[in-house]
């Protein structure tokens, strides 16, 4: 396959798998929305074209929060793009606090494409945490996650600093 349908396959695969997904913003908008910003934060704002990068970041959430397993990315996508989407996959047997700390150490040991996929998923979640946060969230807790996000980000600086700079900016709208 061609970058571009490779690209285009990854998105309608993560379509199927999120199909009765939502996120968790008061309208309740379509999970693939979030997974389709990234690709986009990644190619048309950071200047993006590998197509293993752009796969990862459409795939990032299927094997977290879907039947998927990681057999099927590699058969559909090949060995690279399942050891990003792996390298940026929590491990849901810890609980959630141990999971959020286990992010910070391992951010600085994945691969350099894992990172921008792993930039992206914070951009986009700060963005959300401050335009469409989660219902129900206090103001406090909408800081406390800028606050977990930057010390994951913090743990994997200069890679690229065109995207660090989209983090940064997204991150001066801490409420
Ligand atoms: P999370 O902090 O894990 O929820 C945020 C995640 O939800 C994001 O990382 C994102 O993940 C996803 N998401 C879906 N929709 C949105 C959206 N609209 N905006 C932003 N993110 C969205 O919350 P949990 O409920 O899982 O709690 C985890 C931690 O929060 C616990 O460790 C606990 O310590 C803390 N907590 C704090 C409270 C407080 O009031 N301060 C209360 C309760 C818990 P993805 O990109 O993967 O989809
Ligand atoms: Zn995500």
């Amino acid at each position: 396959m061609n970058d571009a349908a490779l690209v285009l396959h990854a998105a309608l695969f993560a379509a199927h798998k999120h199909r009765d997904q939502r996120r968790k913003d008061e309208a309740a908008s379509p999970y693939i929305n979030h997974p389709l910003s990234l690709a986009s934060v990644l190619a048309v704002e950071g200047g993006i074209t590998d197509a293993a990068t752009l796969c990862a970041a459409l795939l990032h959430d299927t094997i977290e929060d879907t039947d998927t397993a990681g057999d099927e990315i590699e058969r559909e996508f090949g060995s690279e793009v399942r050891r990003l989407v792996e390298q940026v996959t929590d491990d849901k047997s810890l609980p959630k606090a141990q999971r959020k700390l286990a992010q910070i150490e391992h951010a600085a040991h994945i691969d350099q494409k894992a990172k921008r996929v792993k930039l992206a998923d914070k951009i986009c979640n700060l963005r959300d945490v401050a335009l469409a946060p989660p219902v129900g969230w206090s103001v406090e807790r909408r800081r406390e996650y800028f606050d977990w996000a930057r010390l994951v980000i913090d743990r994997l600086r200069g890679i690229d600093a065109r995207l660090e700079a989209i983090f940064d900016k997204a991150y001066a709208a801490r409420p």
